[in-house]
């Protein structure tokens, strides 16, 4: 599409920065559910709702607060009293479900994941961290020691010592032909074997449903079960909201909240979309855990005005909209469609997810084998059929990832199945 942008891009930035497709996109602008490229070309949305896009692309209601932000001042210092911060702040708390919450703000996932194990190791007095086998929390050196998903994290020495546990992944595995509650058991024994056989770590962190993984979620109330075993020991839980928080999948307004028959996480993450496409990261946790750092701390550019002007007006159009309601009603239409069009798809093997947040998951027609070049070529199809989604997994990368803005139409998910449908049926 643009072969001299391609090539400055590979000349200059790291051979392992992802891009999609083989002839890579550049894309120029978006209104709603659409973007376009550099030639002029229109595509439907089906994955940036969780890359950048939470509701729409751009809003003019964010676009009008982030335009008179910068025409006052973009940033002045977290040293200084900071109005959008302090409201941002207060909204995040009271939506948090948290006690006596306390909120952070950075710029990325990464970053707010970075932070959550700060706090968790310097509370506890410990650097051994509970994770999710195929999880993805980041890219700093103690993020990527906490993901799981080998395909992301090959090459880290993290000096925390991080144990990997059964739960995130249902579709494949040791666990895999088990019902629910034989899952959910078998996961928690896992738990607890671990336990038996290590010192007294920090915490616990998870992605309520798993995204970089392929969008796969573990029964409701697995990580209930396991906040009771964590709790038993004083071992803290973090919820890695990333992808899941401010309504995406539909049911709860956090992904945790499929979990909280036993109560809340004791630390929360967040990021990606509730900026709209600025960089807005954070941290939530209960006021005890977040000041029990005994140095003063700060982010020069977490929190910034016009970032936190963002995130106040994105926050209040979602909520006026009700477009956790719309993920809900919206999402379910799309998974029910999606889930017929597998019915006739040899190579599909599963349509699951929450919301506004499903996955396919290919395989060889008539076995269980991961298709990763399936969904690749599906990928190619549905781009050239006017619609962008994304792919994951684990090592194999073997499923789609659906995740449009959450305004999605009913009309835009029609339209988006049925490219879908075609691009499925031609690979
Ligand atoms: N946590 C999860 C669950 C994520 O999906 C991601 C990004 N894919 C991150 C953390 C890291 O966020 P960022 O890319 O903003 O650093």
């Amino acid at each position: 599409m643009t072969p001299d942008l391609f090539g400055r891009h590979r000349a200059v930035l790291p051979d392992w920065l992802a891009l999609y497709y083989e002839d890579p996109l550049e894309i120029t602008h978006g209104e709603g559910r659409h973007v376009w490229d550099a030639a002029g070309n229109k595509y439907l949305d089906f994955f940036g709702g969780i890359l950048t896009t939470m509701t729409a692309h751009a809003l003019p209601e964010v676009a009008k607060a982030v335009g008179e932000q910068a025409g006052r001042i973009l940033h002045s210092s977290t040293l200084y009293l900071n109005r959008p911060m302090v409201e941002l702040a207060e909204r995040v708390a009271c939506l948090s479900g948290i006690p006596d919450a306390r909120v952070f703000f950075t710029t990325s996932g990464t970053e707010a994941n970075d932070t959550a194990l700060l706090l968790a190791t310097a509370y506890r007095r410990s650097n051994t961290i509970l994770a999710m086998r195929n999880s993805y929390h980041g890219r700093s050196f103690s993020a990527v020691g906490v993901t799981g998903n080998r395909g992301w994290s090959p090459t880290s020495l993290s000096p925390l010592q991080t144990l990997y546990v059964h739960g995130g992944v249902r579709t494949r595995g040791p666990y895999a032909h088990l019902d629910d509650r034989e899952f959910t058991d078998a996961c928690v024994d896992d738990l607890k074997d671990l336990l038996g056989h290590t010192r007294a770590p920090a915490a616990l962190i998870a992605e309520p449903v798993q995204g970089v993984g392929g969008f796969t979620s573990p029964p409701d109330g697995l990580y209930a079960a396991f906040r009771e075993v964590l709790h038993e020991r004083g071992i803290l839980w973090i919820a890695d909201e990333v992808q899941t928080g401010w309504g995406r999948t539909g049911e709860h307004f956090w992904g945790w909240q499929a979990h909280g028959q036993n109560g809340p996480p004791d630390i929360v993450t967040f990021a990606k979309g509730i900026g709209n496409g600025m960089s807005v990261g954070g941290v939530v946790a209960r006021a005890e855990i977040m000041n029990c750092l005994d140095a003063n701390s700060i982010s020069t550019f977490g929190g910034t005005q016009v970032t936190m002007a963002a995130g106040l007006a994105n926050l209040a159009y979602l909520l006026e909209h009700d477009l956790q309601g719309n993920a809900r009603r919206v999402g379910g239409l799309l998974l029910e469609r999606l889930r017929s069009v597998a019915a006739r798809v040899p190579h599909v093997r599963e349509v699951r997810g929450r919301g506004l947040m499903i996955g396919v998951e290919l395989t060889r027609p008539g076995t269980d084998e991961a298709a990763p070049e399936a969904a690749s070529a599906v990928l190619e199809e549905a781009r050239a059929g006017g619609l962008l989604i994304g792919k994951g997994g684990g090592h194999d990368t073997s499923a789609l990832r659906i995740a449009p803005p959450m305004s999605l139409t009913v009309a835009e998910a029609e339209e988006g199945a049925a490219i879908l449908e075609r691009a499925l049926r031609s690979v």
